[in-house]
């Protein structure tokens, strides 16, 4: 709030109060002058046996009492007056001080929140979000200014390796003493972000010219060279650094990220252990790293393709609902599996604008089915990305409210690792869409660490055992357990179990024994294109419910 308003709401607040005040004050005016007109009266009618005018005036004149109450109105007037204004400023700085102070924490706990969402929790480094948005504002005004721009991204290479022996505690230790070590080299954290698990990147907005970037890449190799010790254990750190510059290499911030991932792939195999962006190098990088500035276009050129897997009820054999995954057809590559292309865009922004498209998609097919008075429920996959996104559940609420689409109808599947990177914003997240009715699915469980009680405490609906355990369970006694117990725990949990991988008939049996909700798999069919999807549902035994049962 600016000085001269909050003054405006000061002397607003005083004058309100001070007519409060002064309304009780006029009020003890008017009794003081009808006590003074009683006790004239009364004197007039004691001295004289009447009253009269004469005698009232008599009485105003001889009688001392009458005179020290004639004076009572005007001190009435002048102490209330007087003492108003001192109530009415007191209470008027008593509220606008607290007012202040509550403005002040909101203010605060609004800072602290947006921090959360630009900032890795773990080091307190802008996160990607921020950095894309740091080099899109550098990118604008070094065009302004006719500057140059380098960025570097630096990955851990053995960053997996050390997680694997030394487990989550001392992994994040070491990550936390690499964010230091960069500080340190370019002094300051603004320029330092961390975008990946073990990516780190640095923007670097005054360069004279590119040769400063090699000798950047060498000094901070050599940050890293000595060992980082946890737990008293010595662990070395190997770092790749790929760097571009701009407007060299690229004149966008997407253009330039996916460049330099170019060329840390190129520094993998340098001798340096970093490598400046080249042309050339495009020719030579697996063909992911291509694809990925591709991927930004399939979605305006239609190159993208929702197909459909059906879902089916296993204890009353009626058509519950499809999964929707997507497919790419690469008009040089042909088909491309998600498999490939997901993670790619998980690690550019492109993972946002993809999962709103598969959510507008999906939406339209499922509002079109129930129209028809088919009754299904649709599964909509959702990365770890879209999950740290505070402004994903108002995103699905414009798709659901354009295309008709009831929350209900609707399963979000997310993973368990996507929860584990960032459980208090991912929670946070989680939490609205289950408010707003979409249900939530843990997908492709028994593959990471989290235990049932712990997912219990989350709003989940559905808990799909991942394809690995089922596909095995007439060979794998193991996997038979594994099922078995699973299905039993996530019922007594309140969970609905899907099972995924269903690949034959006696696994369906098998699986149907065990009290399975849900079978997905194979058996029942591959996922489909829209069409096939709406001839397989004439041509199978299993059906969908109808709207109106
Ligand atoms: P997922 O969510 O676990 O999807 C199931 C995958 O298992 C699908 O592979 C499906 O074709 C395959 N599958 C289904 N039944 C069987 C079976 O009986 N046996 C075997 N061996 N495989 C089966 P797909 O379509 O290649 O998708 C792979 C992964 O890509 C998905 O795994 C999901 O994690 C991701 N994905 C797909 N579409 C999307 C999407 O729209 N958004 C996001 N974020 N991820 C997606
Ligand atoms: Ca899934
Ligand atoms: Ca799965």
């Amino acid at each position: 709030m600016d000085r001269a308003m909050a003054n405006n709401t000061f002397s607003d607040n005083v004058r309100v109060l001070k007519s409060e005040v002064s309304k009780t004050a006029y009020q003890g005016v008017a009794v003081a002058i009808a006590s003074i007109v009683i006790a004239t009266l009364a004197v007039c009618f004691y001295q004289n046996g009447e009253i009269s005018i004469d005698g009232i005036i008599n009485a105003q004149k001889n009688n001392f009492a009458l005179w020290i109450l004639d004076i009572v109105p005007f001190v009435f007037g002048v102490w209330g007056q007087y003492s108003g204004s001192i109530i009415a400023y007191q209470a008027s700085a008593l509220i606008f001080d607290q007012t202040q102070e509550l403005r002040n924490r909101a203010e605060d706990l609004e800072k602290q929140a947006n921090y959360a969402v630009t900032h890795d929790a773990l080091t307190d480094l802008p996160n990607r979000g921020l950095f894309y948005d740091r080099v899109e504002q550098a990118i604008l005004s070094a065009n302004n200014q006719n500057r140059l721009l380098a960025l570097l991204l630096i990955e851990i290479a053995n960053y997996k390796e050390v997680y694997d022996t030394l487990g989550r505690t001392s992994s994040d230790q070491i990550i936390k003493q690499i964010s230091s070590r960069l500080q340190g080299v370019v002094l300051g954290a603004d320029s330092v972000a961390r975008i990946d698990g073990n990516i780190f990147s640095i923007l670097v907005s005054d360069l004279t010219d590119g040769k400063e970037m090699e000798l950047l890449a060498e000094h901070i190799q050599k940050v890293l060279e000595s060992a980082f010790v946890v737990e008293r254990l010595s662990v070395p750190v190997h770092a790749n650094i790929g760097i571009v510059h701009f407007p060299q290499h690229g004149e966008d911030v997407d253009t330039l990220v996916q460049k330099a991932g170019v060329a840390l792939f190129m520094a993998t195999s340098s001798n340096e252990g970093y490598a400046v962006y080249e042309p050339s190098f495009d020719e030579h990088s697996p063909r992911r790293l291509t694809l990925m500035s591709e991927l930004r276009h399939a979605i305006e050129r239609g190159q993208l393709e929702l197909y459909y897997q059906p879902k089916v009820s296993i204890q009353d054999e009626v058509l519950y609902g499809a999964e929707a995954l997507v497919r790419w057809h690469h008009p040089k590559h042909g088909f491309i599996s998600p498999d490939e292309f997901i993670p790619m865009a998980e690690r550019t922004r492109m993972i946002t604008q993809l999962t709103l498209w598969v959510l507008k998609e999906a939406f339209k097919h499922c509002a079109a089915w129930r129209k028809q008075g088919k009754k299904l429920t649709i599964s909509v996959n959702l990365s770890a990305k879209d999950l740290h996104d505070p402004s994903l559940p108002d995103l699905i609420a414009g798709v659901a409210v354009s295309t008709g689409i009831k929350p209900e109808w609707v399963i979000l599947e997310i993973t368990e690792s996507s929860i584990m990177t960032d459980p208090e914003l991912t929670l946070e997240v989680i939490d609205r869409l289950s408010e707003m009715g979409y249900q939530l699915s843990i997908d492709d469980f028994g593959t990471g660490y989290s235990s049932l009680a712990y997912l219990k405490q989350m709003p989940l609906t559905e808990l799909k055992i991942d394809r690995s355990f089922v596909q095995d369970i007439l060979v794998s006694e193991n996997d038979d357990v594994i099922v078995n117990a699973t299905i039993n725990l996530a019922h007594n949990l309140g969970f609905h179990v899907t099972a995924e991988g269903v690949e034959t008939e006696e696994i369906m049996d098998k699986l149907k024994t065990y009290g399975c909700d849900i079978a997905q798999g194979y058996y029942l069919s591959k996922p489909f294109s829209v069409s096939a999807f709406d001839k397989w549902m004439i041509e199978s035994k299993w059906k969908p419910a109808s709207e109106a049962s």
